[in-house]
């Protein structure tokens, strides 16, 4: 049994912390929210009445936490983290954030003898809860090694994607794709319903076709062919426009940081700020579909 310090108890965090806790590990569990805490304790964890509190003894820290700000509140200056753990801890973050803050706090951590990595995921609130979320991180070898085996009992797909803030680099970019192909098939099945081609017609043939991708056949922005999707469920949020957004924001800075043409991921940005002026950005992301075809 490791003793673990798990910060961020949201959403995601919740389920995390709840299947490391159930994995057998000591999970000192804190969050702003105390109700947080309290679901914490209900599912095992320990509940701690800080940060710092939630540090003692603590071997590994786990954070996941909503943006760069918060992360490096959290981790950096003489109250942080980095300067109170015990010397040689492993230090996670999944958060979705900036690269260069994720870079910055890592080189904080490593100037201090501590292992660090960058974990962030991909899959929603029900992966977090099963265990089942994908990890891209980044970080050194040895670093990925150690993480790997906490990582496992949140994940079934656990990749290095390499040296630190290379994790956040896979994910922004991997959900600039999705937000690009997403608002593509919102476009063509919009188009088909014009042209007289119900959705269900143009899904078997598209699906079968080259316009095939995993917007269409897993997450169907519209209602109908993918039974499960949120398109079936008035676009409750699995995983929300506002979500998305911050994600494309992200890519959108990074691109801008290494002078990388991305006219479609700006394009896509500023779609679902549209979604945001408009108050909708809690609906799922494949909600954009009500922006397309005008029903928002
Ligand atoms: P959330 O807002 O539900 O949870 C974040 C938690 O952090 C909150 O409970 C908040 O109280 C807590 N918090 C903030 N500052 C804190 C501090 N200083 N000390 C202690 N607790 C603090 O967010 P979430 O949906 O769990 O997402 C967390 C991260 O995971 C984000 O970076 C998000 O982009 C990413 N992510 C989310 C999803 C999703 O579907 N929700 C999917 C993939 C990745």
């Amino acid at each position: 049994m490791t003793i673990i310090a798990f910060i961020g108890l949201g959403n995601m965090g919740g389920g995390m912390a709840a299947n490391l806790a159930r994995a057998g590990h000591g999970v000192r569990a804190f969050d702003l929210s105390q109700d947080a805490v309290n679901k914490a304790a209900l599912a095992g964890c320990v509940a701690a009445s800080s940060t710092l509190d939630a540090l003692k003894d603590a071997e590994v820290v786990i954070t996941m936490l909503p943006a760069g700000g918060h992360v490096c509140g959290i981790y950096l200056g003489s109250d942080g983290i980095i300067e109170n753990i015990q010397s040689g801890a492993l230090l996670i973050d999944c958060s979705t954030i900036d690269i260069d803050s994720a870079r910055a706090v890592i080189d904080a951590a490593q100037a201090k003898g501590h292992d660090m990595v960058d974990a962030p995921v991909s899959g929603g609130v029900a992966a977090a809860a099963a265990g089942t979320l994908t990890f891209m991180v980044g970080g050194t070898k040895p670093a990925f090694s150690k993480a790997k085996t906490y990582l496992a009992h949140m994940g079934k797909n656990i990749f290095h994607a390499g040296a630190a803030g290379n994790g956040q680099v896979a994910k922004v970019c991997n959900n600039m794709l999705l937000g690009i192909h997403m608002i593509g098939t919102c476009e063509a099945f919009a188009l088909a319903e014009k042209l007289g081609l119900d959705a269900q017609t143009f899904y078997d043939i598209s699906s079968t076709a080259s316009g095939q991708n995993w917007s269409m056949t897993s997450y169907c922005p519209a209602p109908g062919p993918v039974a499960n999707a949120p398109s079936n469920n008035d676009y409750k949020a699995g995983f929300s426009a506002a979500m998305m957004l911050k994600d494309l924001r992200l890519a959108g800075e990074a691109a801008s940081a290494a002078k990388a043409a991305t006219p479609l991921g700006a394009q896509a940005e500023a779609l679902y700020a549209l979604m945001e002026a408009s108050g909708k950005d809690d609906l799922d992301f494949s909600g954009i579909m009500k922006l397309i075809n005008g029903t928002l």
